[in-house]
């Protein structure tokens, strides 16, 4: 059994230069999943990964897909008793934004800052759990903890459904802890319940086979640019962000009262918020407006429009073709296959000419926010950061939840412990020690609390047992 908290705080003390050493590790291996020229270095995080996992005194091995492989291993100590599954993933964004003051992959210790691409996003996360869950297996708790360690969620997880199909290799378990998302505010830990889907689109029309002289052409030739502009302007009013396909609110789920007091009680600030992103101004200042709108709300964003001259100046030239880059963030009951359908349906309708190409989708997810686990989760973070977590809504997306979900069909919980101030997907990403030692606390609760309720269910089916 798990003896009392002193011991507990000996081992994160003990584990810590232990830590730091493995987090320099992995960060150094530049494992960015977007780049084809790190295809290398994919291998080479996947196989280090396995390797801290063995060394750790678990099973593990690497989990081929179509794509990047993924890390999968753990230990398994009763087949009696329950089994969860950590998630987090070891590939990275790029790191080529001219403001960093130091090399990314080059991990750097600045007393309790770790800084480096990936300290926050995920492998600080990651190598976290797996201390807690070295305590509690050397403490012989009665649980089985499993680790997935994917490699290509900065791209969106393509091949992630392949890993689920080889159970032999990738089991079940009977429930999920995704750690890979970001507190609203440093001084409140946060738990999201909800994430947000997405749809990528592009918009294309062709128009003629090369830019032409508008001076020759002007007047009589149709101009693409042009067209699809009007096609944004249809889809989306653009100061508001008001989206105006018909039925695209029609299944919006909005965020019940308790997830408004969660958000309401994030430490969320407006003025943190245009600083962390340096934006100069907001579609609304509004505290609790805002909040909805970035977790619990769908967008249409404009992420470009090609075609024509971009180098400087003006090329007087009618263009032949134009390529509108957009995307949606859908949130929960909308499904990105209806969303599609109504947006071709729409475009179609505007503009016969205009082809939709569908990107990539990802479904919004509802998470656990009520029961013993949402509970359970709850006291363990209350444990770990001496805070009362508020539950929220992330506004990203995380493509492994939505394939967990329906292929495994099991409460699927969230627990990060990334702060806004870190950096993820952003230049002079670092993590910190605080929230790595706050976080092996809460993982090493929730695993005991997970695996009381193991026992206590296994005491009900022996009731039942006696009782018939
Ligand atoms: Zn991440």
């Amino acid at each position: 059994m798990i003896k009392h908290d002193a011991h507990l705080e000996c081992f994160i003390k003990e584990c810590r230069s232990q830590y730091e050493d493995l987090l320099a590790q992995v960060v150094e291996i530049p494992s960015i999943s977007s780049d084809p020229a790190h295809a290398t270095d994919m291998r080479k995080m996947g196989t280090a990964a396995v390797h801290i996992l063995k060394s750790f005194g678990a099973e593990a091995r690497l989990v081929e897909t179509s794509g990047y492989p993924a890390v999968s291993g753990g230990w398994f100590v009763g087949n009696h008793y329950p089994t969860v599954t950590i998630y987090n993933h070891l590939d990275v964004q790029p790191a080529d934004e001219p403001e960093w003051r130091h090399s990314p992959f080059t991990f750097q210790k600045e007393s309790d800052r770790y800084r480096g691409r990936g300290t926050t996003d995920d492998k600080g996360p990651a190598l976290t759990a797996l201390f807690a869950a070295r305590y509690v297996i050397d403490n012989k708790l009665p649980l089985n903890i499993r680790f997935l360690w994917e490699l290509e969620e900065e791209i969106g997880s393509p091949n992630f459904a392949e890993l689920l199909t080889q159970p032999e290799l990738v089991p079940r378990s009977d429930s999920v802890l995704v750690s890979d998302t970001i507190w609203v505010a440093k001084q409140r830990p946060a738990i999201p319940c909800g994430l947000r889907g997405l749809l990528v689109a592009r918009m294309i029309l062709q128009t003629g086979t090369t830019d032409v002289h508008s001076g020759l052409t002007g007047g009589g030739a149709r101009n693409p640019l042009a067209e699809l502009c009007e096609i944004a302007n249809a889809c989306v009013e653009a100061k508001t962000g008001h989206v105006k396909i018909p039925g695209f609110y029609d299944k919006v789920l909005k965020p019940s009262p308790e997830e408004v007091k969660g958000f309401l009680d994030s430490g969320f600030q407006v003025n943190r918020f245009k600083q962390a992103y340096q934006l100069r101004s907001l579609r609304t200042d509004n505290r609790e407006e805002l909040m909805q709108r970035i977790w619990a709300e769908p967008t249409f964003e404009v992420h470009g429009l090609a075609g024509g001259h971009i180098g400087p100046g003006v090329k007087t030239i009618v263009p032949a073709s134009g390529e509108l880059k957009v995307s949606m963030r859908l949130v929960p009951n909308q499904r990105p296959d209806k969303i599609l359908t109504l947006l071709r349906r729409f475009v179609k309708g505007l503009n016969p000419n205009v082809q939709v190409v569908s990107d990539g989708k990802l479904e919004p997810f509802r998470g656990v926010s009520t029961g013993p686990y949402a509970e359970a989760l709850v006291r363990s973070v209350r444990s770990g950061f001496g805070k009362v977590p508020v539950l929220v809504r992330e506004g990203g997306s995380i493509g492994a939840v939505d394939h967990l979900d329906r292929s495994w069909n099991v409460p699927i919980l969230f627990m990060g412990l990334s702060l806004p101030e870190h950096g993820y997907h952003a230049p002079n990403e670092y993590f910190d020690w605080g929230q790595a030692s706050g976080g092996i606390r809460t993982f090493v609760h929730y695993f005991q609390e997970l695996a009381q309720m193991g026992k206590q269910a296994a005491m009900k089916k022996k009731a039942k047992r006696s009782a018939r």
